[in-house]
């Protein structure tokens, strides 16, 4: 018998947190047709409302039902990074808790990964629901994002997938502290087969992700997948050298030749204003890998566990 792990990363979805499993369980009649046992892992990302304890009433139950909970909130990546260290199955799915990533759809993974697929991941094709200026942002930064880095990422991909054994052993190993996922999950690569399904709006609660949380997000992948700000940085500078040694010799020979008197102050503070907000501009952007790298450096874990059931 194969083992199905379900990882559910949860911060505060206490209304979710039966729905979903009642959901989850209308696969059952498919797992017994497939011989497939299942386990479903519920990590409680330090959660401020009774999500652990509605867990824990289905622990009671269901001795397949597992849970996780951190000290506190350590944020999705870390919660699915747990979720796949403690998972025991041949296959792994990863899952939210909001039911935007429906189990009905379970039986259609699984049947591409036995059609030879390691990974069988979805992608929503519409983004109904979402307001219109995170839809116009977020495909900014996917068209950014892909033109930066080698890795392929995919727009609209959702973390909602189904893997085979040694590609979460390949992710797992992969224990970097500035988690992007969306990009390890193309990074490790694999054949990907991806599912398309139309966006569902989350069932309780409400969403997790400020316009602002979002772009940090999406800053932080930039930073994991791509260098090319600090190649830009470096012709920037290039550029501006070669443009002011131009200008040192046009202001030379014009004053040689015509005599001309140096005018054009406003110009100048001008230029001085565009050059220093350059230069701040690629420091910051120095800034950006120097704070990754310090953060990589100190080695801290990506989450600390406080009850494992
Ligand atoms: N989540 C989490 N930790 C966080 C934020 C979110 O574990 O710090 C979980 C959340 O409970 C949900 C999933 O990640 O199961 C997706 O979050 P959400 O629905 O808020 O994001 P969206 O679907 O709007 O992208
Ligand atoms: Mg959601």
């Amino acid at each position: 018998m194969k083992l199905l792990s379900a990882i559910v990363p949860c911060y505060n979805e206490e209304e979710n947190v039966r729905y979903f499993y009642d959901e989850f369980i209308k696969n059952k009649t498919f797992f017994t047709e497939k011989d497939l046992d299942y386990e479903l892992i519920y990590v409680d990302d330090g959660s401020a409302d009774k999500t652990a304890d509605e867990v824990k009433k289905l622990i009671a139950e269901d001795s397949r039902v597992h849970l996780i909970s951190f000290s506190r909130n350590f944020g999705k990546e870390a919660a699915m990074y747990a979720g796949m260290k403690e998972a025991k199955g041949d296959y792994v799915a990863i899952m939210d808790a909001d039911l935007q990533d429906p189990p009905s759809l379970l039986p259609e993974l699984y049947g591409w990964l036995e059609q030879g697929y390691d990974t069988a991941a979805t992608r929503r094709s519409t983004r109904t629901g979402e307001p219109p200026v995170r839809s116009f942002f977020a495909h900014r930064f996917y068209h950014l994002i892909n033109k930066m880095s080698q890795t392929e990422i995919v727009d609209g991909a959702r973390d909602y997938r189904l893997m085979k054994r040694q590609v979460v052993d390949a992710i797992l190993s992969l224990s970097e502290y500035n988690r992007f996922s969306k990009g390890i999950f193309g990074w490790v690569g694999f054949r990907t087969k991806w599912v398309e399904y139309e966006n569902i709006e989350r069932k309780h609660g409400k969403t997790k992700w400020s316009f602002w949380k979002l772009f940090g997000y999406a800053m932080d992948g930039i930073t994991a997948f791509s260098t090319a700000p600090l190649k830009a940085a470096s012709i920037t500078g290039i550029i501006f050298c070669f443009v002011s040694f131009i200008m040192i010799i046009v202001t030379i020979v014009r004053k040689l030749i015509f005599g001309d008197p140096t005018s054009g102050w406003p110009s100048l503070v001008c230029i001085i204003f565009l050059v220093s907000g350059i230069q701040m501009l690629c420091l910051g952007a120095v800034g950006q890998y120097l704070e990754k790298t310090y953060l990589e450096v100190k080695n801290r874990p990506l989450y600390i566990i406080k009850e494992k059931l």
